[in-house]
């Protein structure tokens, strides 16, 4: 809430703050007079009645002890004169006007009980008085007398009732100790002092006691003396009434205690004493308490004209203080109003006129603007505060305008992007192709690579003049080069004589189109490695040209395996599997190749056709592993029987076949075909058997036809023939 108080609130605040300031010091200021009048009445009440219990315990002292009560109860004692009777209670009348006195006065518990305590000591005077009388007329001595008075008096509660009476007058300064002083010598002299051991002095002159009172009497005196020195302190002026009341009691202090010296007889005594108390140690008194009443009156006036002064003084101040800050609370209004707030409330009024229009141009002035403090600081900011928004509307004025141009020059742009953009569309999809045909290219020419590297056939590239350009990783591992061995070198390198040393030449033919040789068609070719082993290849060529020039590409393929395979598949296709002999697949080849051969040169062949006789009976009898057993013995037989250019075949069953070359010699197969036979009857020993089978065997010539269909058949009705004969036994085809 606080946050939020205005400025003008603050300084009425503020005003009503200083205001009630005010107000409460002129109150407290009021009350505090009130309060200094109230103890000043208070106080000079307890002046008087400090002062009027003085007055009154030199009263008591006055009817009790010198001059008073004990004075005359002694002397009746002493000279034992009726008349005395009167004084003494004459004395008693007025110790109990005095005591009355007190009453009105505001006395504590233990003067209460004092005055109740002489008041009762009063009582017992009385009762002893009429003793008194009695032992006088019995002629008693004065000593026997008042020895019977001390047993009826305690005298010691009296004195302690008057030390109480004494001792509760505060001593409040220099004029109040001399106060103190007089009641100290009216007791030094009085009750319990000179007066009584003096009196007692007299009446026990002849007695024991006398040493004992003497004592007393002399302590009595010294305290007297020594009182009246004290006294003398006060800077007394010289035969002033207290200086000469003083030489009055002092000269009876003297007398009595050159009495004492002189031990003078009683009678003596009393007649000089007599005269000095009446005439001067009581009119010295007197003349104390008049003197002292006198200068307890000075005294209090002074009292209360410093107090009353006093007062003035604090009026006068208050009233100043009161004015002064009336000043400076109307100054800090002033200067807060008028110099604070003010130009502050000016300043905001003029940042609120900015703030309502910010939007508008137009300047202020701030008069406050000339002050050379925090708030002059604070006008000249907002001006320029003020000229700054000006100079903005300005800037965006202008900027506007700007704006506006640039809105235009962009119109006219976008028309142009327009146009622009399809255009920019089209090339960003040509650029999209040409990314993604890049793309392509790369891929492909990684893929490429990849290829190169794993395909397992050796790649070359070689120049127009056979010079190896590039080598794929397979041709180092297929020949044993490395490949920074072969590049520079020339393809022939892979070449068997005489192959390498034509190889320059077949290249410029090929180069020059002159070779017969069409690309892309495989041909196969002995190869050379770096350990001079040969071996079969499968060469490709290709051309192509790179960056205008042409270059050959040769795909060489290791054919090693796939000739072994070649030829055992070959020789699979033309061996019986059971003997090794050839099959009818080779014995056809064989024997059309020896047909043409005959027609070639008319060296006559012969074709042996040869059937195990009775053989079924024999597998039957041994079984089929039996009857295999001895087809491979009669094959083994037949090649031994034939010669390395005879073809010894199995034509399938129990048939074999032997096609027997032409001889330098003339043609005689009855020779084999005998020998055959006579090999055949050998019998066949296996583990379990021993088996003796034979054959028929048929004879044709190749002279007789060069058909080949017509020769086997020939050597077919031959071979019938022999089965037919008897078996075991050869026939040759007879035309
Ligand atoms: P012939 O004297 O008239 O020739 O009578 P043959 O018992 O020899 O009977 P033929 O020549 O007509 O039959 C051939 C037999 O050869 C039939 C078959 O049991 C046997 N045979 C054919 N091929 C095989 C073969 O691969 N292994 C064995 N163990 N026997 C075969
Ligand atoms: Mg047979």
């Amino acid at each position: 809430m606080l946050k939020h108080l205005k400025l003008t609130t603050i300084g009425n605040l503020f005003f009503s703050f200083i205001i009630i300031v005010l107000i409460v010091i002129i109150c407290s200021n009021f009350i505090l007079n009130s309060k200094i009048s109230f103890i000043n009445t208070k106080w000079e009440l307890f002046q008087s009645e400090q002062a009027e219990k003085a007055h009154l315990e030199n009263s008591l002292h006055t009817a009790i002890g010198y001059g008073g009560l004990i004075h005359e109860f002694k002397n009746y004692i002493l000279y034992q004169n009726p008349a005395s009777i009167y004084k003494i209670y004459s004395s008693i009348g007025a110790v109990h006007s005095v005591l009355h006195q007190y009453k009105h006065l505001k006395l504590s518990t233990a003067e209460n009980a004092a005055i109740e305590d002489i008041k009762a000591l009063l009582g017992r005077y009385d009762i002893v008085l009429k003793q008194v009388t009695q032992l006088i007329k019995q002629n008693k001595t004065p000593s026997e007398i008042d020895t019977v008075v001390q047993q009826v008096i305690d005298d010691t509660i009296a004195i302690n009732s008057l030390k109480i009476l004494h001792e509760q007058i505060p001593q409040l300064g220099d004029f109040e100790s001399k106060v103190h002083i007089i009641a100290d010598l009216r007791a030094a002299i009085g009750y319990a002092g000179i007066i009584r051991y003096f009196k007692n002095y007299i009446i026990y002159y002849d007695t024991d006691s006398i040493r004992e009172i003497e004592i007393k009497l002399k302590k009595s005196l010294k305290l007297t003396q020594e009182i009246i020195i004290k006294y003398s302190k006060h800077n007394l002026d010289p035969n002033s009434a207290e200086e000469i009341a003083l030489k009055y009691i002092e000269s009876m202090t003297q007398k009595i205690s050159e009495i004492i010296v002189d031990k003078k007889e009683p009678q003596k005594i009393d007649e000089v004493i007599q005269i000095n108390d009446k005439d001067l140690v009581l009119r010295g008194l007197e003349m104390l308490d008049k003197e002292i009443a006198t200068q307890l009156t000075t005294h209090n006036k002074n009292l209360s004209l410093a107090i009353k002064n006093g007062i003035q003084f604090l009026e006068i101040s208050t009233f100043i203080m009161i004015i002064v800050i009336l000043i400076v609370a109307i100054f800090s209004f002033w200067l807060m109003k008028w110099h604070i707030i003010a130009p502050i409330l000016r300043i905001v009024s003029k940042m609120l006129i900015i703030i309502d229009n910010q939007d508008q141009e137009f300047t202020i002035k701030l008069e406050d603007r000339v002050r050379d403090n925090e708030l002059g600081k604070m006008a000249r900011s907002l001006e320029i505060f003020n000229d700054n928004i000006t100079k903005r509307i300005n800037a965006e004025t202008k900027l506007a305008e700007t704006n506006k141009e640039m809105d235009a020059y962009l119109h006219h742009i976008d028309k142009l992007h327009e146009g622009s953009e399809k255009q920019t569309e089209q090339v960003l999809e040509l650029a999209e192709e040409l990314s993604a045909a890049n793309k392509y290219a790369e891929e492909e020419s990684h893929r490429a690579n990849s290829i190169l590297s794993a395909v397992h056939d050796a790649i070359i590239t070689v120049n127009t003049h056979g010079i190896i350009e590039n080598v794929n990783p397979s041709t180092e591992e297929m020949f044993g080069y490395r490949a920074k061995e072969l590049i520079g070198r020339n393809v022939s390198i892979f070449m068997p004589e005489p192959v390498r040393s034509q190889h320059n030449n077949y290249i410029h033919n090929f180069v020059n189109g002159e070779s017969q040789r069409e690309i892309f068609t495989p041909i196969e070719e002995i190869a050379v490695s770096k350990d001079g082993r040969n071996f079969a290849v499968e060469i490709t060529i290709n051309t192509m040209k790179i960056i205008g020039e042409m270059k050959i590409i040769g795909v060489i393929k290791d054919i090693t395996e796939r000739k072994r395979w070649e030829k055992e598949i070959k020789r699979l296709a033309m061996t019986d599997p059971l003997t090794g002999l050839a099959n009818r697949n080779q014995y056809s080849l064989q024997l059309e190749e020896a047909t043409l051969l005959f027609k070639r040169n008319k060296q006559a062949f012969a074709l042996l056709l040869i059937d195990l006789d009775k053989f079924k009976p024999v597998n039957d009898t041994y079984g089929h592993q039996v009857g295999d057993i001895i087809l491979q013995h009669i094959a083994k037989v037949l090649k031994q029987c034939c010669r390395k250019i005879d073809t010894v075949s199995r034509l399938g069953g129990d048939e074999f076949a032997i096609i027997l070359m032409p001889t330098e010699n003339s043609l005689d197969a009855t020779v084999p075909a005998q020998r055959i036979i006579n090999q055949l009857l050998k019998p066949v020993i296996t583990k379990e058997h021993t088996i003796t089978i034979g054959a028929s065997i048929g004879i044709s010539y190749s002279n007789y036809s060069d058909d080949v269909e017509e020769l086997q058949r020939q050597a077919d009705i031959a071979l019938y023939q022999a089965k037919e004969s008897g078996r075991n036994t050869y026939c040759t085809f007879q035309k």
